[in-house]
């Protein structure tokens, strides 16, 4: 086989391996995102669950320093009835001491209700985060089930072309190899055209006879202009 046909050869060889690449290119990305997905789910839920702990805490602290306050309040009001009070200080003092318990209570009890308004948001949303985490890690598993799938499908056949292709550019020279390797980067994997009527059937540029003629001869001819290899097909001649 000529070298010309090797090439050509190559080039089919190569093109099939890039269109298995890009079908195995998409899902690696894929099962990565939804696994990065799935760490910052988990991580955001650790520290909800955290401060869900935290609130409740202080949902009782708050619960208990009311509880106290309302205790002095009512033992103080049994004071002021019980005759226990004999000066005009000793009330003055203890009606302040009344008043700043109440105050406390009152703060206490605006606390007490954000505290609770959180803790229920948190609660909500500890609940969904755990649903959109199950059905994550579904469709995590379902994704990694079809690449493994594609991969064992196409893995063959991509290890037949890559054999195939070993074996194809033992017979190409080297230098012709890397031109060709050069061509095929440089021009997006197209790097072989046929000649039509004496032009490159890929830019169009005229190729002189002189060309023609060597390349109907299966000698390596380039494209004077996009430098890709060009070939004649032998039905022409
Ligand atoms: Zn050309």
């Amino acid at each position: 086989m000529s070298v010309v046909d090797q090439i050509i050869l190559l080039h089919d060889v190569d093109n099939k391996l890039f269109e298995i690449n890009k079908l195995l290119g998409g899902l690696p990305g894929q099962v990565e995102e939804l696994t990065t997905q799935e760490e910052n789910l988990k991580n955001s839920l650790v520290e909800k669950e955290e401060l869900l702990k935290k609130t409740t805490v202080d949902i009782e602290t708050s619960e208990n320093i009311i509880a106290t306050s309302q205790e002095k309040i009512n033992t103080l009001k049994d004071k002021l009835t019980d005759g226990s009070i004999s000066t005009n200080k000793e009330y003055d003092a203890m009606m302040e001491t009344i008043d700043y318990e109440k105050n406390l209570v009152s703060e206490k009890e605006t606390e007490l209700l954000t505290l609770m308004e959180t803790k229920d948001t948190l609660s909500k949303e500890i609940e969904e985060d755990k649903s959109n985490l199950d059905t994550l890690i579904q469709d995590l598993a379902s994704k990694k089930e079809t690449l493994e799938s594609k991969l064992s499908e196409v893995s063959d056949e991509k290890n037949s072309l890559e054999e195939e292709r070993s074996n194809i550019i033992k017979n190409i020279d080297d230098s012709i190899l890397a031109q060709y390797q050069t061509i095929y980067e440089a021009r997006n994997g197209v790097a072989v055209a046929e000649i039509l009527d004496d032009s490159c059937g890929e830019c169009g540029s005229f190729i002189p006879a002189q060309l023609v003629n060597e390349a109907l001869a299966k000698q390596v001819v380039f494209c004077g202009n996009c430098g890709r290899f060009v070939y004649q097909s032998n039905s022409e001649n």
